[in-house]
């Protein structure tokens, strides 16, 4: 019976792994079809200064609105991209557009484009950005290239060398969800990063919780002391964006000023011209 039983469990594991595999063979094909045809979108969230809640820029985010299934995260698809290859066309898309729209706003305000590793070390990755920059029109140091650094996993004098190219030619450098990997302060040695960004996990808890208040804390001054610029990710109340405040953190990002929102919208708010997002912190 306990036999049986267990092959019965095997069979219902066997069946969900096919069902994985279909599903992952499925948004392949579906994502395949969504760049050829333009089926992406593009959102964009504001990037604020601390005290004052004033946007300094935005954050483009890719949106998969999927015909059948509505819109797909891109913690889900992105993954499958970077696994297939299709991460490629799909960061190309990305920057292009991104640009595209940045070159609407104001000359002071800056784009940032997250950007996976596969697509970073891919050949032809600096051309590409050359070429969203020259097609856009938008000066390269209002384009803020954001990496994690599980690009560095497969070789760091590779990726430091791209960085390098990619700030000579005047685009800035951010490092992206900070102190989630595993050895973040090695890389900060690589490479003088123009921006940190502070994983929302310790923003979350930055005013109840002491431990990740002293890492936030930690962090920037860290940062200051290597003359980086910071933003805190995922600030959802006032009580984050007075702690951050007190702290010194340059500029915040969170659903507390706006969630991401389409081009149209972005351009609705920088019409009210350099209005605070947020009542101001005393
Ligand atoms: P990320 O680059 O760290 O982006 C920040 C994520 O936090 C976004 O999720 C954003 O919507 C979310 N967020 C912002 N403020 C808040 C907040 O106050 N509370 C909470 N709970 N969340 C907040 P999203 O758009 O779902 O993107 C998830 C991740 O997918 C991104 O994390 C990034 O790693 C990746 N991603 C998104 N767009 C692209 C892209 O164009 N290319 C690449 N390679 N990756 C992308
Ligand atoms: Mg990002
Ligand atoms: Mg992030
Ligand atoms: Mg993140």
């Amino acid at each position: 019976r306990a036999k049986q039983d267990g092959r019965g469990v095997y069979r219902f594991f066997e069946q969900s792994l096919d069902e994985a595999a279909r599903r992952r063979r499925q948004i392949e094909a579906d994502l395949r079809a969504a760049i050829r045809t333009g089926g992406l979108e593009l959102r964009f969230q504001p990037i604020v200064g601390t005290g004052d809640a004033v946007i300094r820029g935005f954050e483009a985010l890719l949106r998969w609105p999927h015909p059948i299934e509505g819109y797909i995260p891109p913690t889900e698809f992105i993954p499958i991209a970077e696994e297939t290859g299709l991460i490629v066309a799909l960061g190309e898309w990305v920057l292009h557009e991104a640009c595209r729209v940045a070159a609407d706003w104001p000359p002071h305000i800056r784009v940032a484009v997250n950007v996976s590793p596969l697509q970073f070390r891919a050949p032809g990755f600096q051309a590409v950005v050359l070429q969203a920059l020259a097609r856009s029109g938008i000066a390269p140091t209002r384009l803020e290239i954001e990496i994690t650094e599980s690009v560095f996993l497969d070789g760091v004098d590779a990726v430091t060398d791209i960085l390098h190219k990619l700030r000579a030619m005047g685009v800035r450098i951010a490092l992206d969800d900070f102190g989630t990997g595993y050895s973040s302060l090695s890389y900060l040695r690589s490479f003088p990063f123009d921006k940190l960004k502070i994983d929302r996990s310790f923003i979350t808890n930055i005013a109840s919780d002491e431990s990740a208040g002293a890492i936030v804390k930690a962090i920037l001054d860290l940062a200051g002391a290597l003359r980086m610029e910071t933003t805190a990710e995922g600030v959802e109340n006032i009580e984050q964006q007075s702690e951050l405040v007190s702290r010194g953190c340059d500029t915040l990002q969170g659903y507390l000023f706006s969630r991401p929102i389409d081009a149209d919208a972005a351009m609705a708010l920088l019409a009210l011209k350099d209005v605070a997002l947020e009542r101001r912190v005393a």
